[in-house]
């Protein structure tokens, strides 16, 4: 695969990740808890399954790159209150959830979920199990940060029902570590690598990042050697979204020090082909796995999902997240807890739903959200099928983007026959900017606020 830095430079520009469409920059604080307090009543009789998430706000130490909703502190008084409320808030809302509805998929995120004592997870997964119906194939996973983790933490997961873990690696080169403020040694992470297997859960990703301070094709190449001789079942690569204007900490990244664009390239390069030829199969947008893995079977079935837990087998599932920040999902509208801890702790001792804003999805949202989800899940489109099944013109609704493909063509990014639009390799590094073509947002979206990071 051959790209000139040109054709980067052309594409490398910011937006979005498409967990959800409408995106969430669209969600809006007019929609609060009488209108989601009505969704939940609406979507109880649709017959979906549930899929929970709890998300833990709490690290022990900041990592300089991080783009998610959290507090580093030392004080754990801060996380048993906030679970307290946690607990109250997942009693409160269940209460208002159909009890015949199956829960198919739990996943904890933070944060750090372990960053809670072996007893106070235990506490909150049984709390969860008690007020809802878990199915007995529920995919029950968890985020782990090996740094803190004990092996009392692994055993609490397993007790609780978890059969699938998470492990934040990075990347293991010890500069790149020390530039970003998350030392973790190869030996910690073989050690821990090693209780999970022992424990025997049925699936360990790993989660990487590219685009880090000092990382180099060579530097990054030795992490990988480490991570394939570990063989985890499912590998997430991320690209580092360097957005200083919104992640005020990511000013400690020294910009100097990250990665062009051209040494960006060939870090994706160097992940597709190591990868592939370690036998993982590409899943979608930065994630890999096993040709017998679910997800890789379910993208070549066109089952694939993605959600705001990334890509999903669970298509059919409403999202009850709880937590500061949190976002619940049902098949027609989106909604975000409250991000302040505080807030969120006020809300739920004053006995509220912690709403902060959300989004009734119209029928055209939703309507492109299935061509958005085709793209990044299936990474085909059939103009005709897609017609039929929406009812509509696709060549006269999508004219717009239509008349860029020959452009997109150009460059490699699709192929176009006049009926079946298809996502080259090249593509693949791409996706986010051929989804755009279709994202009726963005043509709102004001040159000089930028809102997404950047596609590569
Ligand atoms: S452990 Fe994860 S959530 Fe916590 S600071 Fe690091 S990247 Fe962010």
């Amino acid at each position: 695969m051959h790209v000139d830095v040109a054709l980067l430079q052309k594409y490398s520009k910011p937006g979005p990740r498409y967990t959800s469409y409408p995106t969430a920059p669209y969600f809006t604080e007019a929609y609060g808890e009488k209108e989601w307090r009505e969704e939940l009543a609406r979507s109880q009789e649709t017959g979906r399954g549930i899929s929970l998430y709890a998300h833990i706000p709490f690290c022990d130490t900041l990592c300089y790159y991080c783009g998610c909703n959290m507090v580093a502190t030392g004080h754990y008084e801060k996380a048993s209150h906030y679970l307290e409320l946690l607990l109250r808030e997942i009693d409160h809302s269940a209460r208002l959830i159909n009890p015949a509805r199956k829960v198919e998929q739990l996943h904890w995120g933070g944060g750090t979920p372990t960053y809670l004592n072996p007893a106070d997870m235990r506490l909150l997964a049984s709390h969860m199990r008690s007020l809802f119906d878990f199915s007995p194939t529920a995919e029950v996973g968890c985020e782990v940060d090996p740094r803190e983790l004990s092996e009392d933490h692994v055993q609490a997961l397993l007790d609780s029902g978890f059969n699938r873990v998470s492990l934040g690696v990075q990347d293991l080169d010890a500069n790149v570590q020390k530039a970003v403020n998350r030392v973790q040694s190869e030996e910690l992470i073989r050690r821990v690598y090693g209780w999970m297997r022992d424990a025997g859960f049925s699936s360990i990703n790993m989660d990487l990042m590219v685009g880090l301070p000092h990382q180099t094709v060579t530097s990054f190449s030795r992490t990988l050697d480490a991570i394939l001789d570990m063989a985890p079942d499912r590998l997430a690569v991320f690209s580092y979204a360097h957005v200083p204007w919104m992640k005020k900490h990511q000013t400690l990244i020294v910009e100097a020090d990250l990665p062009d664009l051209a040494h960006r390239l060939q870090l994706q390069q160097l992940i597709f082909e190591r990868l592939t030829e370690a036998g993982y199969e590409y899943v979608g947008m930065d994630h890999f796995a096993r040709p017998d893995d679910e997800m890789v079977q379910a993208r070549k079935n066109g089952t694939l999902y993605r959600n705001f837990q990334g890509y999903t087998t669970h298509r059919d599932c409403d999202i009850l997240a709880y937590g500061a920040s949190a976002i619940s999902q049902t098949d027609s509208a989106y909604m975000q807890n409250l991000k302040k801890i505080p807030a969120y702790e006020t809300a739920v001792g004053e006995g509220r739903l912690p709403v902060e804003r959300g989004l009734t999805v119209q029928p055209e949202d939703r309507m492109r959200r299935d061509l958005i989800s085709r793209i990044m899940c299936d990474l085909v489109v059939d103009a005709e099928q897609f017609g039929q099944l929406w009812r509509l013109d696709f060549y006269r609704t999508f004219a717009a983007a239509i008349e860029q493909f020959p452009e997109f063509v150009r460059d490699g990014l699709i192929q176009w026959d006049g009926r079946l639009l298809q996502v080259t390799m090249l593509g693949r590094i791409f996706l986010r900017n051929i989804a755009m073509l279709f994202d009726a947002y963005l043509a709102q979206e004001q040159a000089d606020k930028p809102r997404y990071s950047k596609t590569l």
